[in-house]
């Protein structure tokens, strides 16, 4: 039995078992459409098809709904497999195209026209939506909608074999125009369209519409629960139909089943408008670091588990909301938290100079891989006379509840020694230079010294000869407004002006080595991974995942 939070889909899945509905058969599936990478969104809909899937010993479908070849490429195919893997789920061989349906959708096509229940309209775009109705004005019949079963079948068969430009007929289901739902006034089933297909090549120039694809591709392949987002609960009525008139042909009917669309604050969350972000280039593409596509994610350094976490908190129901940034940030710290290991790393230096320590003296200092794991083991940090330290570790005039170093104030320099701050080296516009301080050689960490004498600061260093220069990019949340995408404002003029700082840190040696996608803690700064792209041996590129709280003030 699953250890998961309930919600209102498993409750369905288990009265189904129980009913004996599916035979206790669980199959789901994610069903992307290849025009764009994956967000965050997708995520969530990725890990209920395949977690439920998991579950309750069933099978989720990876399906590429490609049905609209102006938009759909190849890459995305690729990348969308690519990031489902990364997430950590796997269809088997359970990949599909709505593609390779084409030919069945066709002659389910025919078959409708042969039952009465579709016809060739060849009314123009703009007649059909004119005649479609309102919400409170009930849509009138097509002229054409009366065409004889001979009329319409040897259209049909033209529009497929190329006789007819672009946009000169469409194949309607006949329903109903008066029907108080919309979308079952007539909607349109195969446009014309003479565009190659990716998969087809130029073997179809007519192409069938999303809503008759879908449900026919979920019967098609035995799909019991097909989850959706709420946008179609009144796509549902013409889902059902749709199949009941092809019971004679396809035995299966799926349940269609509608949960709440992750709605993310600080982000946008359609790929229509993530492309806008990559094509003005106010990012760097779609893994743009800042971006909320799992391949951005990805390069940002979010862990697949962090992801899982998050989706798994955020839950399943049937109610629209909002979730906070933070719950996202908070399940990569929560993760990073206990798999990262701890290094130092100096993102702001200042020399900070050990008086009463010799030129070339050197002690072996021991710093924990990770403070509640010692089975990790510790590492050298090297103490000299030269060091960094962090700027912000200092002030000249401590404000009230600063406790790191200031003149005359004593901090632990951490797993090394106490320092008292003894002077300052300033140049002529009054900018700190030097910090002198001298240590007490009785308190040294790890030694009965170490605890006689407390002190509340504790702050990182390095030293200036045993640490290394390297490119560090500071990120933060794209967007300085908590609902960018909201009606009436333009997304693009919500960018955080201070979503990337790209500096030179100081990182211990031991980091030199980090491989590319290496996660670490730097301490007291947050989480950093080494870019995936940009890290070259002995050279990592860092960026860094989140601090290690929310310091969100905007
Ligand atoms: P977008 O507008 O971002 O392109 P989409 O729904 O058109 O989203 P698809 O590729 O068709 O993109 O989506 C594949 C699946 O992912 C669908 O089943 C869809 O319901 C789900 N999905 C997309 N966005 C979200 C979201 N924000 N929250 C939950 N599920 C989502
Ligand atoms: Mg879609
Ligand atoms: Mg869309």
């Amino acid at each position: 039995t699953p250890s998961t939070p309930s919600h209102f889909i498993r409750s369905i899945i288990e009265e189904d078992n129980r009913t004996g509905k599916w035979n206790g058969r669980v199959e789901t599936r994610f069903p992307p459409e290849p025009n764009g990478h994956l967000h965050i969104g997708h995520a969530k809909s990725i890990c209920l098809n395949f977690g439920l899937a998991l579950d309750y010993n069933g099978i989720c479908h990876l399906r590429f709904d490609d049905t609209n070849p102006e938009k759909e490429e190849q890459k995305y195919v690729d990348a969308i497999i690519e990031s489902v893997r990364w997430l950590g789920f796997d269809w088997g061989e359970h990949l599909y195209y709505a593609s390779d349906y084409f030919d069945q959708l066709y002659e389910f096509a025919e078959y409708l026209i042969t039952q009465n229940k579709a016809y060739v309209d060849s009314s123009t775009a703009d007649e059909i939506r004119q005649l479609r109705g309102t919400l409170t004005e009930p849509g009138k019949n097509s002229p054409y909608r009366d065409r004889s079963t001979t009329e319409n079948l040897d259209l049909f068969r033209r529009m497929r074999a190329g006789e007819f430009p672009d946009g000169t007929h469409v194949l309607r289901a006949k329903i109903d125009m008066a029907s108080p739902n919309i979308n079952l006034r007539d909607p349109v089933l195969y446009r014309i369209r003479h565009v190659p297909h990716q998969r087809t090549g130029d073997k179809w120039c007519i192409y069938p519409m999303y809503d008759y694809t879908h449900c026919i591709s979920d019967a098609l392949e035995r799909i019991t629960h097909s989850l959706c987002t709420l946008e179609f609960e009144d796509h549902r009525p013409l889902y059902d139909w749709v199949l009941d008139q092809l019971s004679e042909k396809i035995p299966g009917h799926p349940q269609q089943i509608e949960f709440a669309r992750l709605n993310l604050t600080y982000s946008v969350m359609s790929k229509r408008k993530l492309i806008e972000l990559v094509e003005n280039r106010l990012v760097d593409g779609w893994d743009d670091p800042r971006m909320n596509t799992l391949i951005g994610l990805r390069r940002r350094g979010y862990t697949p588990r962090s992801i899982r976490l998050f989706a798994e908190r955020i839950g399943v129901s049937k109610a629209d909301s909002w979730i906070d940034m933070t719950v996202l940030e908070d399940c990569v710290r929560e993760d990073l938290n206990e798999h990262a290991q701890r290094r130092i790393a100096v993102l702001d230096p200042v020399l900070l100079i050990i008086d009463n320590f010799a030129e070339d003296q050197e002690e072996i200092c021991y710093a924990p891989n990770h403070p509640k794991k010692p089975e990790l083991g510790k590492r050298e940090i090297h103490l000299t006379k030269q060091l960094y330290i962090d700027r912000d570790d200092f002030m000249e005039i401590p404000k009230k509840g600063f406790f790191r170093l200031a003149p005359g104030a004593e901090v632990r320099l951490r797993y090394a020694y106490i320092v008292k701050c003894t002077y300052l080296v300033k140049d002529e516009q009054g900018n700190i230079l030097e910090i002198h301080c001298t240590y007490d050689p009785d308190t040294k960490s790890g030694t009965a010294g170490a605890t006689t004498r407390k002190v509340r600061g504790n702050i990182h260093w390095l030293s200036t000869t045993h640490s290394h220069p390297v490119e560090i990019r500071l990120y933060d949340r794209l967007f300085n407004d908590s609902h960018p995408d909201t009606e009436g404002k333009d997304f693009k003029n919500s960018l955080n002006p201070d979503s990337r700082k790209i500096i030179t840190g100081y990182i211990e040696p031991s980091l030199l080595k980090a491989q590319a996608e290496e996660r670490f803690q730097f301490e007291r700064h947050g989480y950093f991974v080494a870019d995936r792209i940009d890290t070259k041996p002995n050279q990592p590129v860092f960026n860094r995942t989140t601090s290690l709280r929310n310091t969100w003030v905007k």
